[in-house]
């Protein structure tokens, strides 16, 4: 969740102490490159006046995420907005929650669609039961087996972390859920300490995320009200396309929402401004329409980063170019990275692509094809894994 002032301020910082550019990673953060040493405690006073930085001792763990729709629809069963505030609250106030890993992650799902792909460490999952609702508690990605109240549900995931942190003691382990999931002496005594919240809960395997990157025009919950999804192209806005979407947000307004498909959402937005927006987000270089080609094509940082072996950035754009003009498919995804770290990888992708010193090793339905191919029959390849995903689908 993000407010229109301060994508303006971040869309102003960038362009005064960064590269101009603002890119959304696929935990729904917020990324600067090219910082000055210099710079940085300009950069720093800026974004902490702007509010992004509450806790000096807890920015690293406040890794909360939720369905980036909460509240605005979109199938969801309960917002979970609340939760979520909450939760961030009473972590930042607990100093024991700062020696968390900065990667420990909780995730609060509001059911319906799932957008991240990430396993994260403690989530809970709202489902209806006899016509009331119940989180379902998954640890490091794997169902728990037991449900959660709602009224327990904070509590319950603080107390968690806690006794992650313990485990990690304890057993000489990092405090990773996952791996705490995959030791059974040690998941069982986080359950046994989590007993008093723990209740019966129906098992389902309706929790997987959603491959389809959401673009164009949604309904929201309230009628005449809609919300809005542009492409971002490789999950980065120009300072310019964040000003405009924090102008759009305000004149409006909007509710933004940063999401995991490196995206945006200009929530609630009336019906009738809809042509108007589109257009000035058009005047940007930022498209409503699921033709644009970016739709599915995530890369990382590539020269931006030291260790990139290759310019993965303009081969995506190339292939995004290749694509455009072809409607958006649900599930296809291609992952472009610049070394074997792949640090913009989403888990499912359905074609990988990893620089090497001499081209790409290829990836095709987790299957491995090539190594070292070239960029054009590295490209081929992962046009053709789309086009054998069956028939073009045109935007909701
Ligand atoms: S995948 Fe490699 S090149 Fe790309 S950002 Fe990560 S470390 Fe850098």
């Amino acid at each position: 969740m993000i407010v229109p002032s301060q994508l303006s301020a971040i869309a102003e910082l960038s362009a005064a102490f960064s590269d101009a550019h603002v890119e959304i990673t696929s935990r729904s953060n917020l990324q600067m490159r090219a910082i000055l040493n210099k710079n940085l405690n300009y950069l720093r006073r800026g974004l902490d006046s702007a509010g992004f930085l509450p806790s000096s001792s807890h920015d690293r763990v406040r890794n909360v995420v939720t369905n980036p729709f909460a509240g605005l629809g979109f199938d969801e069963i309960l917002d979970s907005r609340p939760f979520v505030r909450e939760l961030d609250s009473r972590i930042t106030k607990d100093p024991e929650m700062a020696g968390l890993p900065p990667k420990f992650s909780f995730a609060i799902d509001s059911g319906g669609s799932w957008f991240s792909h990430e396993n994260d460490d403690l989530a809970l999952r709202v489902i209806t039961v006899d016509n009331s609702h119940l989180f379902r508690l998954s640890i490091g990605g794997i169902f728990s087996g037991f449900g959660v109240t709602i009224e327990k549900a904070v509590d319950c995931l603080l107390e968690a972390a806690q006794v992650c942190l313990y485990i990690s003691k304890k057993f000489d382990v990092p405090a990773r859920a996952r791996k705490i999931a995959s030791m059974p002496q040690a998941m069982n005594h986080l359950l046994s300490e989590l007993s008093h919240f723990l209740v019966d809960c129906p098992s389902s395997n309706d929790c997987k995320s959603v491959a389809e990157v959401p673009l164009g025009v949604y309904l929201t919950k309230q009628a005449g009200f809609v919300n809005l999804v542009p492409s971002v192209p490789l999950g980065r806005l120009t300072s310019a396309q964040a000003q405009c979407i924090a102008s759009i947000a305000t004149e409006w307004d909007g509710d933004l929402r940063l999401a995991p498909w490196r995206g945006i959402i200009i929530g609630s937005i009336p019906e009738c401004a809809i042509r108007r927006v589109a257009a000035r987000l058009q005047a940007t270089g930022l498209s409503l329409d699921n033709r644009s080609g970016y739709g599915g094509v995530f890369v990382c940082a590539g020269t931006g980063c030291d260790a990139s072996l290759a310019d993965v950035r303009n081969d995506a754009s190339l292939l995004a170019h290749l694509l455009s003009g072809q409607a958006g498919k649900p599930g296809w995804t291609v992952n472009i990275s610049g070394c074997e770290k792949q640090c913009a990888m989403r888990n499912g992708a359905t074609a990988e692509l990893v620089a090497t010193f001499s081209g790409y090793d290829l990836r095709i339905g987790g299957r491995f094809i090539a190594s070292n191919c070239s960029r054009e029959s590295a490209m081929d390849a992962v046009l053709a894994s789309r086009s054998e995903m069956g028939s073009e689908v045109s935007s909701r």
